[in-house]
């Protein structure tokens, strides 16, 4: 039977009465306060050990994050109970949930992308970079210039560096591939309120207004609530979920994204001189050629797709008509400077249009599919298989005269014939190709000679092989002058 109010559910409606509960009880019921304040990375803990039994193919995540939340618990209790002097095994506790975290999420990355999503990492590298900018300027500078041993400091610089670890794992996790489901979204919303109430957290410390028991607090809160909610989500299993197209599309959303994340770096520069304050230009210098060179590499990888996109065939992955029209005139330039030979096959599948209406169009894609591998097979590295058409195919051979043109239009032919080509669930069909032959000739058209002998072949019956007019003109002669 399925409960009315699921866990998750539950912990998000609890969430904002126990934040409210815990302002309240803030001056006269310190304790009470305090206890409840911990109630959020207890559920973090509580609901991630859990979810390990509902899915127990996410238990390493799920123990790290178990993990986190525990080890804030522990600092919270040291920092309040125990009273130590800063810093103190308190914060050894609050530094650890940042590895842990990250290496939770990391494990998540990995499996939504098991291959090296290289778009994604440049765009999470733009926004680390980024981001991590605005942290070192507003955070990590001014601590590390604080008149405090360096212990002191040391520990402090620890949590923006904590940070930063969070942006990066989390920026990969955010932008790269895979499916966009409740749980992701939630953890994103998680890492955008820690991070906040962190950065602010540092800043107020710096400049001496931060006082306990402020707004801040509800942000860390909320976020340990919102994480127990998010692996108590039902559709938790979905976040590992391997994602389908690896490189992510360049839409406006991540092009917003990334603009913002690549102009924040000089911009805090600007702000901070306009206010007196001495950037660090040498590394806001080296950080602002590291965004540029990013936002390059990035921009040629997309170049790079396009121009791909554009000389492939999408069905079969053949090189497209445009593509093998280019590598025409630049190989038939090429033959009439050098002398070298240049042949062309075009085949057209027989009967193509009865495999679509006996099999659906899908089995007729399959055959072209196949046709196209088969094609690729017989054919040296460096001729060119292209899709010509429809079902019409163009092989290029640079270098090879007639007799290797007979021999790969004849291996062609038979490899396409001989074997049967799965067109469904055990369904096969013979499947057959009429192939035309030229050779260059000055003063004739390599494509249009091979089209007229492809028509030839199916005039002739089909499931053969025809020569262009000027070679059969040329074995006529050679016959003749051999006869006689
Ligand atoms: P012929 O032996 O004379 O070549 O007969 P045919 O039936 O093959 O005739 P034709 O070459 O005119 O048929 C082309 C057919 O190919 C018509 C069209 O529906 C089909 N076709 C073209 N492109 C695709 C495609 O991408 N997928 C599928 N499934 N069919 C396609
Ligand atoms: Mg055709
Ligand atoms: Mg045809």
């Amino acid at each position: 039977m399925k409960r009315a109010v699921a866990g998750w559910q539950l912990v998000l409606a609890a969430a904002p009465l126990i934040i409210a509960s815990y302002y309240l009880l803030l001056g006269a019921h310190a304790g009470w306060a305090l206890a409840l304040f911990m109630t959020a990375n207890l559920a973090t803990a509580a609901g991630s050990l859990i979810a390990v039994r509902r899915n127990p193919t996410l238990r390493p995540i799920l123990f790290l994050l178990a993990a986190a939340g525990g080890s804030i618990v522990f600092g919270d209790v040291f920092y309040y109970l125990v009273e130590a002097p800063y810093p103190s095994l308190g914060d050894v506790g609050y530094f650890l949930s940042y590895p842990l975290t990250a290496a939770g999420l990391l494990i998540v990355v990995r499996r939504r992308t098991p291959g090296w999503d290289a778009a994604s990492a440049i765009d999470a590298a733009i926004v680390a970079v980024g981001s991590g900018y605005v942290i070192f300027a507003l955070v990590i500078a001014p601590t590390m210039a604080i008149d405090a041993t360096n212990l002191v400091r040391l520990v402090s610089v620890s949590y923006p560096v904590g940070d930063l670890m969070l942006i990066v794992v989390g920026a990969r996790l955010l932008l790269g591939a895979g499916p966009r489901t409740t749980p992701l979204r939630m953890i994103g919303i998680c890492l955008v309120l820690k991070l906040t109430a962190d950065t602010v957290y540092s800043v107020t410390v710096l400049d001496g207004t931060y006082h306990n028991g402020n707004l801040l607090d509800a942000f860390w809160m909320s976020a340990g609530f919102l994480m127990a909610a998010t692996v108590l989500h039902p559709d938790l299993r979905r976040l590992v979920e391997p994602a389908a197209a690896v490189t992510p599309d360049a839409s406006a959303g991540r092009l917003t994204v990334l603009a913002i994340a690549a102009v924040v770096a000089p911009t805090v520069m600007t702000v901070q001189y306009l206010r007196g304050v001495n950037p660090h230009v040498l590394i806001a210098g080296l950080v602002c050629n590291v965004l540029f060179l990013l936002v390059i590499g990035r921009m040629a990888g997309l170049v790079r797709a396009q121009r791909h996109a554009a000389i492939t065939d999408g069905l079969t992955g053949l090189r497209s008509r445009r593509f093998f029209e280019q590598t025409m005139l630049a190989e038939s330039a090429r033959s009439a400077r050098s002398g070298d030979e240049l042949s062309l096959l075009l085949l057209d599948i027989d009967h193509f249009k009865s495999v679509n209406d006996t099999y659906g169009h899908q089995g007729g894609d399959r055959v072209l599919v196949e046709v196209a591998r088969r094609l690729t097979g017989v054919v040296r590295p460096h001729d060119l298989v292209a899709r010509y058409g429809g079902e019409e195919f163009a092989v290029l051979l640079p270098g090879a005269g007639l007799d290797i043109a007979r021999e790969v239009a004849e291996r062609v032919r038979q490899g396409i014939a001989d074997v049967p080509i799965g067109v469904g669930e055990d369904r096969t069909h013979r499947v057959t190709v009429s192939v035309g032959v030229s050779v260059c000739v000055p003063g004739e058209d390599l494509v249009l000679a091979a089209d007229r002998a492809l028509y030839r072949a199916k005039d002739a019956g089909r499931d053969r092989v025809a020569y262009s007019v000027t070679i059969e003109r040329d074995s006529l002669a050679r016959s003749a002058a051999h006869t006689t």
